[in-house]
């Protein structure tokens, strides 16, 4: 008997949405399931970074957003002794040369509606509490208020972000999200530089503090920390929050500002590089493969991404008849040949640089040799591939050694 839906998607955020826009707009029968009603809100920096808004205008969504957001084209980094060093973001070849800074209130609302008019099915507060997989598809497990049911899907998406409850049921082990970190907005702020601040003063290390300014007077606020297993690190988000934004730079930023709604935390997955991306019949997009830059923090446009690239994929399989192990794989193969060597290598600048020690002689050196910033931000920002072999210390001592 055909299965009612092609394909069932649990997650209704940047990478649900995104793999069930291009599904169903290329015709396949979408089914989209989330636990929460929208429009929800999303723990976030809420920094969208350039190479996530042309899948937003490809989406078409973008000029709905774009006047929502603030834009910015520069970054300010901070040393934990207070040196700093700033710099543009550079002319990128596929994405303009600013990001945005928008609460995904406003535009997670947005990508999902654009999969619903896109013809996606969608059902929100229904909890998915397993997946089971069977020589003719997926039976999706579904839980709303005191009913539960079971629905028929031929393949299924997982897009849970950092809730990692349902992989087990896929014979998945769930990874332990490895950063948490916390956010407040703040109004009336005076004298708010308009760029992207990362600050490593007042932070628990590894970590890190943002300030992203959402319009003038007013900012997006965090601080989160690397769980590395050790004493000092077993401390609260609201803690490390707190000693934050009662770090001298920080309290003369906010004095006379007021804080806006309750602090939120949230934890964060990073680990793509070693975290498993299908089973059986099922693909992991997003923050549920691991898609959160373990650097930078950045998420939505890797969700947004392998959103689409799974929606390809899956309907090469779907038009083809093979649903096998080995096209399974081939979609792991597909996101490893685009990140693997951007997230190897931002997980290895991270482990480097987040200690006092290092941040203290990387901040003052890119201040005096810009090239070390450049090509860093290249990097991250995809406008130079990220290197297979060089590390990144080597990377430094070249620098270093041009002083
Ligand atoms: C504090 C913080 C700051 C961040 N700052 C930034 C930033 O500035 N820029 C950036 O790009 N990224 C940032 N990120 C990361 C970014 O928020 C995520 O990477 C992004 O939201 C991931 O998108 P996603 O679609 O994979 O998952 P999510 O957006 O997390 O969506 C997952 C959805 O799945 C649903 N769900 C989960 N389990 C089930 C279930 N069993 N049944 C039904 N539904 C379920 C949830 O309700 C949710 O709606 C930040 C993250 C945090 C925590």
């Amino acid at each position: 008997m055909p299965t009612p839906f092609d394909v069932a998607i649990i997650g209704a955020g940047p990478a649900g949405s995104s793999a069930a826009y291009f599904l169903a707009r290329a015709g396949f029968k979408v089914l989209l399931l989330d636990k929460a009603t929208f429009p929800r809100d999303k723990t976030c920096g809420d920094g969208l970074i350039p190479r996530a808004l042309p899948i937003l205008a490809e989406m078409g969504i973008l000029d709905a957003v774009m006047p929502r957001g603030w834009k910015l084209d520069k970054l300010e980094v901070s040393s934990p002794s207070g040196r700093t060093v700033q710099f543009s973001i550079p002319p990128l070849p596929n994405a303009p040369n600013y990001a945005v800074v928008i609460p995904p209130l406003l535009h997670d609302n947005k990508l999902l509606q654009q999969a619903i008019a896109a013809g996606a099915d969608f059902r929100g507060g229904v909890h998915v509490r397993g997946l089971l997989t069977d020589a003719n598809g997926v039976s999706v497990q579904v839980e709303q208020g005191s009913t539960t049911e079971t629905i028929r899907a031929t393949l299924a998406v997982v897009a849970t972000g950092a809730s990692t409850a349902l992989l087990s049921s896929i014979g998945i082990p769930a990874p332990k999200p490895n950063i948490v970190a916390a956010r407040a907005y703040f109004e009336d702020i005076q004298s708010l530089p308009p760029h992207f601040q990362f600050r490593f003063d007042g932070v628990v290390l590894p970590g890190y503090g943002w300030v992203f300014p959402t319009s003038p007077t007013s900012a997006n606020i965090g601080a989160g920390f690397i769980r590395t297993g050790k004493r000092e690190h077993h401390q609260s988000t609201q803690t490390a929050f707190n000693n934050f934004i009662q770090s001298p730079t920080m309290k003369t930023l906010l004095s006379g500002a007021e804080q806006v709604g309750a602090l939120k935390s949230f934890p964060i997955r990073t680990d793509f590089a070693t975290a498993r991306t299908f089973a059986e019949r099922v693909l992991l997009v997003g923050e549920a493969a691991g898609l959160v830059n373990p650097l930078t923090g950045d998420g939505i446009d890797f969700a947004l991404e392998s959103g689409k690239i799974a929606a390809q994929h899956i309907g090469h399989m779907l038009r083809l008849g093979d649903v096998s192990a080995s096209q399974m794989q081939t979609y792991d193969t597909m996101l490893r040949q685009r990140y693997q060597n951007l997230f190897r290598f931002s997980g290895q600048v991270s482990r480097f640089s987040l200690n006092r020690r290092a941040l203290d002689v990387l901040v003052p050196l890119a201040a005096v040799r810009p090239r070390l910033p450049e090509v860093l931000v290249n990097i991250l920002l995809g406008a130079q591939p990220a290197p297979e072999n060089m590390s990144f210390l080597r990377i430094v001592k070249g620098v270093a050694a041009r002083l």
